[in-house]
């Protein structure tokens, strides 16, 4: 039977910053990108990525000179199968606001009015409504791991 989330002993320390690394990991070679992946799942028991939606991303012309749609495929085949391996758990979640949403009072602050280009370059942020400061990244991935674990 699969494990339960309760079996993992770290589960109350379950972090991750994957969002974060994306931008990195996109230009990584592959052994860099095994030593990485082994690391994650070493050292998390569960992990949560954005199921990335590559198409919307390369109408951006920023992210897709980041990204690629293989290297993003790459990292989350070798992500599952090193989960498999070791006993833990990868959970994919909708991409859907998740740089948006504050993870202090939950608003979806819908790119603060701003269009899609600028609210790129949008490093940090105050949310408007509880005027939490906010690290684009570090938020966003508070956000994702937040649904990941809610889907359990
Ligand atoms: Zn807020």
């Amino acid at each position: 039977a699969p494990r339960q989330l309760d079996d993992f002993k770290n589960y109350q320390k379950a972090r991750v910053m994957v969002a974060k690394y994306r931008q990195r990991i996109a230009n990584q070679r592959l052994d860099q990108l095994q030593k990485f992946t082994t690391k994650l799942v070493k050292q998390y028991d569960i992990i949560v990525l954005e199921k990335l939606n590559i198409k919307g991303m390369f109408k951006n012309h920023k992210l897709a000179r980041a990204i690629t749609n293989a290297s993003w495929s790459k990292l989350v085949s070798i992500l599952q199968y090193k989960c498999d391996w070791y006993g833990k758990k990868l959970i994919q979640v909708n991409s859907a606001y998740t740089s948006q949403i504050c993870i202090n009072c939950g608003k979806n602050n819908h790119r603060l009015g701003l269009d899609k280009s600028e609210w790129l370059d949008v490093r940090e942020w105050d949310c408007p409504n509880c005027g939490t400061r906010l690290d684009r990244d570090i938020n966003a991935a508070q956000v994702i791991l937040k649904k990941g674990l809610a889907t359990q």
